[in-house]
């Protein structure tokens, strides 16, 4: 039958008829074991019942009135957000993509500069101008000329960025870990260069954490591994568990380029996305869950390391927390095909790695599961294990 839908997408061939926790049972009744959380998003797992909880409370009181109504649930939101990164103000759009328009649009304003530094394999969003920020051209291809004001150097290369750098710089923005570009993760002798650098020169500094926020690195966010103080940064995927949100949180010096009528978004901030957004920080922002996450990601990391580290095609083992890349000399699409038949989901980064997003609250059992089917199919695709 003919598909209604733009081919935008390669779809796998599960179609989920129910998702709960790591789980997702498919419309021919097999189970799939999932570590993809949708992609970094639902990182308590499918379906969790204190999302649920209040989603469903928020749904009897009102769905939309429009943010020309004050929202105490976005104002405990937004407090949640600023504290947990150690910012202080929030505003609030519905996707990644959004929250990166609505930082390089802050900081343009906040500077009245215009030249935006982002790096090579680096992904931003598919939006106008969070896409010209991404610094992957198979992203770019086809769409005719990018905003002019981005310009992109390679990653994690010191010399390159203090050549560039200068005081018409609005902004560097970059990914702690890179992960749509292979789960690259910075060098902290560089992201100490650039802070510097955009201190002296009165460039921003935006960090984006939508995929590296919200827990999946162990900390509320990637950048606080580091002792860095980004003036802005932006999140989405994980911060409603599955419901579509977006935000850009930012230092209070940045107040007034945000003014009445400077931005807005119908349904930023939307009170289901928010109410999901509270239960899943209140959840995820404690002590407990994050040490139990870097517990989980060492383990993860360990068992990876122990049991497929020596196979003839595993090329690297890099991440941080729950975000876990293997560089593969192998064909990546095969292995992944491979894997879902045997019951595992897992995601590319770029095209030599896997990518492993399983949920923070995944189990060790789960985890040995994984690795046991991963070792298995390498082993098949690479043929010679050693
Ligand atoms: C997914 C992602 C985006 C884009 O988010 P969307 O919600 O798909 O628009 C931007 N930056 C990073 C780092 C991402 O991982």
């Amino acid at each position: 039958m003919m598909s209604h839908l733009f081919p935008t997408y390669s779809r796998w061939e599960i179609e989920p008829a129910s998702a709960k926790g790591t789980k997702i049972t498919a419309v021919d009744g097999k189970e799939y074991l999932d570590f993809t959380s949708g992609i970094g998003v639902c990182n308590l797992g499918h379906c969790h019942p204190h999302i649920e909880q209040a989603v469903t409370e928020q749904l009897k009181k009102f769905w939309h009135v429009s943010n020309l109504f004050p929202q105490s649930m976005q104002e405990k939101a937004a407090k949640l957000l600023a504290e947990a990164a150690g910012l202080d103000l929030v505003f609030f759009a519905n996707s990644g993509a959004e929250a990166n328009e609505a930082a390089l649009k802050l900081a343009r304003k906040a500077t009245s500069r215009s030249k935006i530094i982002s790096f090579n394999n680096s992904f931003h969003g598919r939006t106008f101008g969070s896409m010209a920020a991404t610094g992957q051209d198979k992203i770019k291809n086809g769409f005719g000329p990018m905003l002019e004001t981005f310009i992109h150097l390679p990653f994690n290369h010191v010399e390159a960025f203090l050549d560039e750098i200068d005081q018409d710089t609005a902004a560097v923005v970059l990914e702690i870990v890179q992960g749509e570009g292979g789960i690259n993760v910075v060098d902290p002798e560089f992201l100490k260069i650039i802070e510097k650098a955009c201190k002296e020169n009165g460039a921003l500094l935006i960090v984006d954490e939508i995929q590296t926020g919200i827990g999946r690195t162990g900390k509320p966010f990637a950048f606080q591994h580091y002792n860095l103080k980004p003036d802005i940064i932006t999140v989405a995927k994980g911060l409603g568990s599955g419901f579509p949100i977006g935000a850009v949180v930012g230092t209070a010096q940045l107040q007034e380029a945000f003014g009445p009528g400077s931005h807005g978004s119908t349904f930023g901030g939307n009170p289901i996305a928010i109410a999901a957004a509270v239960a899943t920080m209140e959840m995820v922002f404690t002590k407990q869950f994050l040490t139990e996450t870097t517990t989980m990601g060492q383990y993860l990391y360990n068992q990876i390391e122990a049991n497929l580290g020596k196979l003839e095609g595993v090329l690297d083992i890099r991440g941080i927390g729950l975000i876990i890349g293997i560089e593969i000399s192998g064909n990546v699409p095969e292995v992944l095909s491979r894997l879902r038949s045997k019951g595992l989901i897992v995601l590319p980064a770029g095209e030599k790695v896997i990518r492993l997003l399983p949920p923070l609250n995944i189990t060790k059992g789960e985890i040995d599961q994984a690795i046991s089917l991963l070792k298995s199919t390498l082993a098949d695709v690479t043929s010679a294990a050693v």
